[in-house]
């Protein structure tokens, strides 16, 4: 059993499940390769799986029409045969340099990795709850104000006012309502982005009086030392009016932000990560950057382009990890030793 601290050691750490580290998975799992994948968000595939879940996407080589969440999809069962362990609702904070090479990555969940390679494929940067605009209400964070559930016990015999009209406010709403003390949902306008069947089961929970709804916005917030006892708000028309809460959840969705990317001590340029075009690797052997992330003449923010860089980025990756052995190039259709890695033969 692994101590407490003590890294998980790896060939490959890869940091941020979007397409292109999801694709990074099975090149590097072609040549043998283990790999952890870590990510902010509490599931995979990037901008696709939360920006743009249910738009189609028509570029990918192959196939004409698939979805963002089915894309997503496809990779995860694409890369199933390589058993990557996937660190989901982590963030990477510090990556350190120990050996050539060999780094030392922390999370802010303060888990620790031991890696050979780091593969930086974290698109625009981490996604960040979206602050809503309430003065004073950064004394609140980490206390009283949350903006993800991480446990939902934490909630339990609480007060809570959920702020927001999109699928999170909502399904947190039906389901601390079970074990919170009671649930306050406040949303601007009568009218809720949510899954339609989220919206029926909330509305019946109102109808019952197990669940408030108030028109309005969040305007102040009062409380002590971080305890939060009220919130003010406000509707668009008629009287403001306070909520007696414990806790205030507001779920205004995400926004990029490039995050602690710019403090590993891995040359920057505008936000992106500069490699060259042969391995894009950084200017630190031994760390490199695919999709979003990275800058080089002629770049295009593009999924496919994001693959290209992946299979590239193995083929250097190899040779770190088994600097004795011979890379032999084959193919998948005709290796019986790649399709045995793949469980089809
Ligand atoms: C609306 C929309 C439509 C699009 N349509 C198309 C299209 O039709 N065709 C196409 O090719 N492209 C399209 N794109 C672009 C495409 O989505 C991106 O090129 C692609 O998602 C990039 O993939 P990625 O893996 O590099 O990064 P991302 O998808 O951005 O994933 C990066 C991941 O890294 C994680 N991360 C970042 N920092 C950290 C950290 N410090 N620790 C842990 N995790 C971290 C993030 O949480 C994120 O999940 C579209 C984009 C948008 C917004």
């Amino acid at each position: 059993m692994r101590a407490v601290n003590e890294p998980i050691k790896t060939d490959v750490l890869i940091i941020g499940a979007g397409p292109c580290g999801l694709f990074a998975v099975f090149e590097l799992g072609l040549l043998d390769m283990k790999t952890h994948v870590i990510d902010i968000l509490d599931k995979v595939g990037g901008q696709c799986a939360e920006l743009y879940p249910e738009k189609p996407i028509y570029d990918i080589p192959g196939i004409p029409y698939v979805t963002g969440h089915g894309l997503s999809e496809a990779l995860m069962e694409q890369i199933k045969p390589f058993n990557p362990v996937f660190h989901l609702g982590e963030m990477v904070e510090s990556i350190e340099k120990i050996g050539e090479p060999l780094f030392r990555v922390r999370t802010d969940a303060g888990k620790l990795f031991e890696t050979k390679i780091v593969v930086v494929a974290a698109g625009g940067g981490s996604f960040q709850p979206k602050r809503p605009p309430v003065p004073g209400i950064e004394a609140y964070e980490g206390t009283s104000v949350f903006y993800a559930v991480r446990r939902m016990d934490a909630f339990r015999d609480k007060r809570l006012l959920i702020v927001g009209g999109g699928d999170s406010a909502l399904d947190w709403t039906l389901n601390l309502q079970p074990i919170a003390k009671h649930v306050t949902l406040m949303h601007r306008r009568d009218q809720f982005r949510a899954a339609p069947d989220s919206v029926n089961k909330m509305k019946a929970l109102v109808a019952e009086g197990k669940v408030d709804f108030k028109l309005g916005q969040v305007t102040a917030l009062a409380g002590d030392g971080g305890q939060l006892t009220m919130a003010h708000a406000k509707p668009d028309k008629g009287e403001p009016y306070t909520v007696a809460c414990d806790a205030l959840l507001p779920f205004f969705g995400l926004t990029m932000k490039l995050g602690p990317v710019a403090d590993w001590g891995i040359k920057m340029e505008d936000d992106l990560i500069p490699v060259d075009t042969a391995a894009f690797e950084t200017n630190i052997p031994g760390i490199f950057a695919i999709g979003d992330i990275n800058t080089y003449p002629g770049k295009l923010k593009l999924i496919l382009c994001g693959f290209h860089e992946g299979a590239l980025m193995a083929q250097k990756a190899y040779h770190y990890v088994f600097p004795d052995k011979r890379l032999v190039f084959q193919y998948t259709t005709s290796s019986t030793s790649l399709q045995k890695k793949l469980g089809v033969s």
